[in-house]
């Protein structure tokens, strides 16, 4: 439990930083892929058991060096994260909600005996970090500078056990609009040969070993003209996730009439997307005085399919980090296709397209919000 979590101490005031001697050319804004190019410089810091966190560092992008025997390329101690900083009207860089990524790094962390890190501390080094990569994060509404933190075991050894030393890193990655045209919906294949979390299990972490059994899934779906992959739980066909965004639908009661705005439940099988918080917090302050009701609780692809025989599946889309939300079409489900709401020619819902203009909102400081961190 998250309680349970006990962090170690890390000095921001001892950051040192060594700067690249070849700057590297800018990519032009239209031209960066998802996780292509990368900055001049990384965000360093080594773990040993017996002395804790060492002075981060900041270092000229560059290769790792590591033992054959590392214990992350044999047990998969890694975990990771994905936040982005974004540029605002007038030249200042913020974070969004930096603190939920550090939460969430620490309980994935713990999770697979690797040393947990202050939160704060942690924000501290990596402000300074992007604020030295400033150059490389383009003004433009809908670019950002996409950061991975990644904490790996780096004790050698085949030995199974908990790691001794470990390196976190942060590398930045500056990426544009996910729909440069507008929005694109997509089309979803519910999986039923694989489940991508279970009870007990640690689908609520980001752990890199989460995300490797994920890609035959979604090569399938693409084989079949689906765009992802929509994961199920159990014999009752749950709704959990689509590909590696949290799930959310937009349905009217048959009975009363009531609009419901409905994602899964945290139970222990759905990461806790910092966006899938954002949404469910923006929901009951803008939705709920309009009507809505905002439920988190389990619901299944059966009770989708009704809803939308009914015509009472409103809009469904998929959110996440990356695209902030993302707008479903229709899933295939046991030969059928459920269809979800979208008018012909329509790219996404209303709720859909206000959410993304609520979050960006505040992403880039339009709204002025104690969820955007100025570094
Ligand atoms: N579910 C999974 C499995 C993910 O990998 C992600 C991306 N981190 C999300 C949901 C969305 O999380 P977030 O909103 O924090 O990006």
């Amino acid at each position: 439990a998250a309680s349970n979590v006990k962090v170690q101490g890390i000095d921001p005031s001892k950051l040192t930083i060594t700067r690249t001697t070849t700057p590297k050319t800018l990519v032009p804004p239209e031209e960066l892929v998802f996780g292509k190019t990368f900055t001049d410089h990384m965000l360093s810091l080594e773990w040993t058991a017996s002395s804790g966190w060492l002075p981060a560092r900041i270092i000229p992008y560059q290769n790792l060096s590591l033992d054959p025997a590392t214990c992350v390329f044999h047990y998969a101690f890694e975990c990771f994260e994905g936040m982005k900083a974004y540029k605002d009207k007038d030249g200042r860089i913020r974070l969004f909600r930096p603190g939920k990524n550090m939460e969430r790094l620490n309980k994935s962390a713990a999770r697979i005996a690797l040393p947990t890190l202050e939160g704060s501390a942690l924000i501290d080094v990596i402000s300074k970090f992007v604020s030295l990569e400033e150059r490389f994060i383009p003004s433009a509404r809908g670019y950002s500078l996409y950061l991975r933190p990644t904490l790996i075991g780096t004790q050698r050894t085949l030995g199974v056990g908990p790691p001794g030393s470990a390196l976190l890193f942060v590398i930045a990655s500056p990426v544009g609009p996910y729909y440069p045209t507008g929005f694109k919906a997509v089309s979803l294949e519910t999986t039923d040969y694989a489940v991508r979390a279970w009870p007990g299990g640690v689908g609520d972490k980001k752990l890199g070993a989460n995300y490797a059994p994920g890609i035959v899934p979604q090569l399938e779906a693409a084989k079949r003209g689906f765009q992802q992959n929509l994961w199920l739980f159990g014999e009752e066909g749950y709704i959990t996730e689509v590909g590696t965004m949290n799930f959310f639908a937009a349905i009217r009661d048959k009975e009363t009439g009531q609009k419901e705005l409905v994602t899964a439940p945290l139970d222990g099988t759905i990461l806790e997307g910092v966006t899938r918080d954002s949404i469910l917090e923006l929901a009951r302050e803008k939705l709920r005085p309009e009507g809505w009701l905002i439920s988190e609780r389990k619901f299944t692809i059966g009770d989708l399919a009704v809803a939308a025989d009914e015509g009472r599946l409103l809009e469904a889309f998929g959110a996440g980090t990356a695209a902030v939300v993302s707008p479903v079409r229709r899933i295939s489900w046991k030969g059928r296709l459920v269809d979800c709401g979208l008018k012909e020619g329509e790219e996404a819902g209303e709720i859909t397209s206000r959410m993304k203009d609520w979050i960006e909102g505040r992403q880039y400081g339009d709204e002025e919000h104690e969820w955007s961190y100025v570094i």
